[in-house]
């Protein structure tokens, strides 16, 4: 029996949903999907400065499925650098360590949900205005 694939561990959600390029028109056929996943190894690589070692055992993943992911996700990047394309992050094969939510008002990313669904920061209130990260 094929062992199950273990999900990988993403400890933060990204800021935002996605990057957009400035000075050229946004066409909604253009964006390029960047997985959670491949967002989170820029994430420990680059920004964290981790060795792929380490990032990979921080996301549970081999080495050698880390470097897969790092590499797809650079050449995201390099594609939608160069070509002005929009990068959406979303999808992916990944488990966050707690249920994330954005608040849809203010972007405001909020934990858990201990906080009954509200966003405190901008009082929306609204149990509609939270979007669910994990799904
Ligand atoms: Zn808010």
């Amino acid at each position: 029996m094929p062992r199950p694939k273990k999900k990988r561990k993403v400890d933060f959600p990204p800021k935002m949903l996605g990057f957009k390029p400035f000075g050229i028109r946004f066409c909604e056929t253009e964006h390029i999907i960047m997985q959670y996943e491949e967002y989170e190894t820029v994430k420990l690589v680059i920004y964290d400065d981790l060795s792929q070692g380490d990032a990979a055992d921080k996301m549970e993943v081999s080495r050698p499925t880390l470097t897969r992911i790092y590499n797809s996700a650079l050449k995201k990047i390099g594609q939608a650098f160069v070509e002005g394309k929009s990068i959406l992050i979303k999808g992916g094969d990944f488990e966050f360590e707690k249920d994330w939510y954005k608040c849809k008002t203010c972007f405001k990313l909020i934990a858990g949900v201990e906080n009954n669904l509200k966003c405190d920061d901008c009082s929306s209130g609204d149990t509609n205005e939270l979007v669910n990260l994990n799904e």
